[in-house]
């Protein structure tokens, strides 16, 4: 019997169910090693006996964590898909002002109409077993970690910096340029595509572990930005690790 497999959306884009779309049509290969009994977006079945759960989006009301834990339940291995499951993603920017005036901002005069609270990511909830980052995820990344998960190996997501990644491409830096990047504290596996491409990395894929927050603010400050320009870099993809210290 193949695994079961289904995917779930909470606050996202959906770029990376639609990415997963994308990846599976170059790998048929692995549609005929598993079986999907729930993806929203791509099917209209809603299969409920599943072993792997993939959750796109970030939570964002309290009504989700009990959908979310159903979820967690049934599943024997459940991963977080994409920037918004695996660390609150732009969403978790909304924590860094006051959530009455956020609510304002998007909803108008029938804010207190939506249930909301602060964005976070899934692993506040409930267990997380593996994560896939970035936003949108990698098309390549996303079938090496099935394949990871099939085989029952920790999947291969890289813990070192971006700059790492970056180097080997041999890039000059942006910083040797006149730009900035938050790639040294950074989670290489994009293929520094961002910097590859003259723009500064703004860490969609999250920390390393143990960064050098403070070292990095310095760089960034020594560059010449100004704090709100510091702070508005740390916070694209970061917000909810900054609201939470
Ligand atoms: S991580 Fe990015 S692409 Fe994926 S759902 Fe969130 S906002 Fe969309
Ligand atoms: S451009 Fe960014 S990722 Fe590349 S080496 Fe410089 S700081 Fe690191
Ligand atoms: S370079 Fe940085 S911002 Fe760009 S995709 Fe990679 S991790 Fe995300």
């Amino acid at each position: 019997m193949k695994p079961q497999v289904a995917f779930f959306d909470f606050t996202s884009c959906e770029g990376c169910q639609l990415t997963v779309v994308d990846s599976l049509q170059t790998h048929l290969d692995l549609l005929d090693m598993v079986e999907i009994v729930q993806f929203r977006e791509a099917m209209s079945e809603r299969g409920e006996d599943y072993a792997v759960a993939f959750i796109e989006g970030s939570i964002t009301r309290e009504s989700d964590e009990a959908r979310l834990k159903e979820i967690r339940e049934r599943a024997a291995v459940l991963v977080a898909l994409g920037a918004c499951a695996h660390i609150g993603g732009v969403n978790a920017i909304k924590n860094l002002a006051p959530l009455h005036d956020v609510r304002k901002y998007v909803y108008g005069e029938r804010a207190e109409w939506f249930a909301t609270y602060a964005a976070r990511p899934i692993s506040a909830v409930v267990k997380v077993d593996a994560f896939i980052p970035g936003c949108p995820i990698d098309r390549e990344e996303f079938i090496r970690v099935v394949n990871a998960l099939l085989r029952g190996i920790k999947p291969p997501i890289p813990d070192y910096p971006m700059c790492v990644e970056c180097k080997l491409k041999e890039n000059v830096c942006l910083f040797d340029k006149g730009g900035d990047c938050l790639g040294a504290i950074t989670r290489a596996g994009c293929g520094a595509i961002c910097p590859t491409y003259g723009d500064g990395c703004e860490g969609c894929r999250g920390l390393i572990p143990n960064p050098n927050r403070d070292s990095m603010q310095s760089v960034l400050a020594a560059r010449g930005l100004t704090p709100q320009d510091v702070m508005a870099r740390m916070t694209m993809f970061g917000s909810y690790e900054i609201s939470k210290a």
